[in-house]
């Protein structure tokens, strides 16, 4: 069984500021990790091949030469092998186009049963890109799975809804979005960081090498424009605070609630 799963290394949002002039991202300096969602998925492929035989597990991200470092990860974790597609012909690409190239990557792979993606990047936030991938391939997809079982070749996902959950079943080739709910991720191992410093395991590819339609891909091939991103002002409203005993302050905020008519 051949499992892919994609990988977006992301700033570490915690610690990101927005420029005030430019309105971009500051990213120097700021350190950047495997996407959250992105290491449930991983997990989940690495539970499936520790506990099947003839399982290769192959991560696959686009980015740029740094993102290099999440694959690294990627392979100390327990990932078989790693590809990069880093090209200049990739940058500033949307969803559509991100998309587009990662669905090369997967098809110049070749043989894949099961394709997980994590439920959404913590930076672009979309939650797009694997549902779009699954198009471009034409296979079934189960998105934000927090249970998943594999039955006779098939898997049994449990679908989180806000107010419940589907059980859904598929043939393989699916895709899989991830939630955190899926599993706890496991740390790298030693030898598995040996692994993965040795670098043997990741291969960097261009658009080209994948056979990427060039129509679709880069600033030129999104549809999406952004013409602007700021920072939201505060709200800058002025507070009080309610002085008194809590029944007293409790009194006093129903009266001025009922007040403001928010009651
Ligand atoms: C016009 C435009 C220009 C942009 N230019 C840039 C730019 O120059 N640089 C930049 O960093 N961003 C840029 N972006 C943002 C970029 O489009 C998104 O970050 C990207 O398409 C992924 O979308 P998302 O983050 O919403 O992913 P989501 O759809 O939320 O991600 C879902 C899952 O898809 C997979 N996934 C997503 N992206 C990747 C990836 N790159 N590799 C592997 N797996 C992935 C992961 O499994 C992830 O959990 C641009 C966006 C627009 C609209």
């Amino acid at each position: 069984m051949n499992i892919i799963v994609c990988i977006k290394q992301v700033p570490d949002t915690n610690e990101v500021k927005i420029d005030p002039v430019k309105g971009t991202l500051i990213r120097e300096g700021v350190p950047s990790i495997i996407n959250p969602d992105d290491k449930n998925a991983l997990e989940e492929a690495l539970r499936i091949k520790d506990e099947n035989e003839d399982v290769k597990v192959t991560v696959l991200s686009m980015g740029p030469p740094q993102a290099e470092v999440a694959l690294v990860e990627a392979i100390a974790m327990g990932a078989d092998e790693a590809i990069l597609l880093s090209d200049r012909a990739f940058a500033g690409s949307d969803t559509w186009a991100t998309s587009t190239a990662l669905a090369a990557g997967i098809k110049a792979i070749g043989d894949y049963d099961i394709i997980f993606c994590g439920r959404q990047a913590i930076d672009g936030d979309t939650a797009q890109v694997g549902p779009q991938i699954a198009e471009h391939l034409n296979i079934p997809q189960i998105t934000y799975v927090e249970e998943l079982k594999l039955e006779n070749g098939k898997v049994r996902a449990k679908r989180a809804l806000e107010d419940g959950y589907f059980v859904i079943e598929s043939e393989c080739p699916v895709l899989i979005t991830a939630i955190k709910e899926l599993n706890e991720p496991r740390y790298p191992s030693i030898r598995g960081i040996y692994k993965g410093f040795n670098g043997d395991n990741i291969k960097v590819l261009s658009a080209k090498d994948v056979n990427a339609d060039m129509d679709n891909i880069g600033l030129d091939g999104s549809p999406t424009q952004v013409n602007k991103s700021f920072t939201p002002p505060g709200r800058g409203g002025e507070s009080e605070i309610l002085e008194g005993s809590p029944k007293d302050v409790a009194r006093e905020l129903i009266v001025r609630l009922k007040e403001e008519k928010v009651i």
